[in-house]
């Protein structure tokens, strides 16, 4: 199973990309979490990445590229992958085309989660309630820029596989289990239900 996770920072991708990882037996690929591990690690990509994370801008798609490139080649992507937070822009969508045709893998989905942005200011809020500001960026006007970047950047992604035929969209607003159960639906529409783990 290899699918694509999209949408605004606190629509709940890493939620869900947490739950199938249980319930499908798949690796999470979150290029938020490779950033922030490379920043609390000092490398160079990642002191560089930390300063621009703390803006809420994106790291140049050449850098993503070559994290996911890298991260797509570790043999426990083999069993399938989902992919949080990547690609971002329209260029790295084009690029993660190039790179699977390359490696001879498909997605199965790209599962856009939808949501109120004006709801995601207050979930954000709760984050960073829960987390006692963990992350950096869990900081209301870096929120506001991150969402800006989103509409104007990664929104398009959204279209560039809506072209393909292979987007589906799910109400990302509702409560986490009812997300859960639209997203096995897609997951699992002609397929095997087995494909699911009965332990999850
Ligand atoms: P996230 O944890 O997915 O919300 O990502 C946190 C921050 O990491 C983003 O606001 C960006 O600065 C950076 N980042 C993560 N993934 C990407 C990506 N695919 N392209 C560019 N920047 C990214």
């Amino acid at each position: 199973m290899r699918l694509i996770l999209l949408g605004p920072p606190g629509a709940g991708k890493g939620t869900q990309a947490q739950r199938l990882v249980r319930d499908y037996g798949i690796v999470q690929l979150s290029t938020g979490d490779m950033l922030r591990a490379a920043a609390a690690a000092g490398t160079e990509v990642g002191k560089r990445a930390k300063a621009i994370m703390d803006r809420g801008e994106l790291v140049p798609d050449d850098v993503m590229v070559e994290v996911i490139s890298e991260r797509l080649d570790r043999p426990d992507c083999a069993n399938g992958f989902v992919l949080d937070g990547f690609p971002r822009t329209v260029a790295q969508a084009e690029a993660l085309t190039g790179l699977l045709a390359r490696k001879g893998l498909g997605l199965d989905a790209v599962i856009e989660l939808s949501v109120d942005e004006n709801a995601l200011l207050s979930r954000i809020e709760r984050r960073i309630a829960e987390t006692g500001g963990a992350r950096a960026d869990d900081d209301p006007e870096v929120l506001k820029k991150r969402l800006a970047v989103y509409r104007a950047q990664t929104a398009p992604v959204a279209d560039y596989y809506r072209g393909k035929g292979i987007l589906r969209s799910v109400d990302g607003m509702q409560e986490i289990p009812v997300v859960s159960a639209a997203i096995d639906a897609i997951l699992t529409q002609g397929k095997e239900p087995a494909r699911k783990r009965a332990d999850g």
